[in-house]
């Protein structure tokens, strides 16, 4: 119930910034996932919505031009998803950001504590439901760290580099 409260109130405050919930979440989401994920599918899958939906939610995130589509270069059918310098600063204004501030409240062993208890709470409901982790890619079993031939990182499913800044992101493929 607290949870869903928290919600609301993010919600009201979004709406009152001129944008819809799933709009700041695709806009939160795209900020955070890498370059491989940053897909209608891919965004479709961490909302755990519909592909029409999303697409409703990206056609107005390009027409108040915080969102555009680029051709994926190695995959001319594939479409890639990138925020703009408009959309970047939206997110500056996030009222997700209000709300962290609220946990100043907070010791930093309680927010520890908060962290870790949401944390397991999220993958006990994830192994139930058979959602994705969508985890940190430094925290991926195919992370390999200062690879030999990495950037300085390298990912050993999809046979790319990795920067110190991929390393951070979040990714569709990720698991634990
Ligand atoms: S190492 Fe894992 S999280 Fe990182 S890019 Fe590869 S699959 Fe994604």
């Amino acid at each position: 119930m607290l949870l869903e409260r928290f919600g609301r109130l993010l919600q009201s405050r979004g709406h009152e910034l001129g944008l819809k919930p799933a709009q700041w979440e695709a806009l939160r989401y795209l900020g955070r996932a890498n370059r491989f994920s940053r897909t209608p599918s891919g965004l479709t899958a961490y909302l755990g919505s519909t592909k029409g939906t999303v697409s409703q939610t990206l056609i107005a995130l390009e027409d108040k031009g915080l969102v555009r589509k680029k051709a994926d270069r190695d995959d001319r059918r594939a479409v890639r998803l990138e925020l703009t310098a408009a959309g970047r600063r939206a997110l500056e204004a996030d009222p997700l950001l209000e709300l962290e501030a609220s946990l100043d409240v907070l010791g930093r062993r309680e927010e520890v504590a908060l962290d870790q208890a949401l944390t397991s709470v999220l993958a006990g409901h994830l192994e139930r439901t058979g959602g994705r982790p969508f985890g940190l890619c430094r925290t991926c079993r195919y992370f390999e760290k200062n690879a030999t031939d990495g950037g300085p990182h390298r990912c050993s499913l999809l046979e790319v580099k990795l920067s110190a800044d991929d390393s951070e992101q979040i990714c569709v493929e990720q698991e634990a």
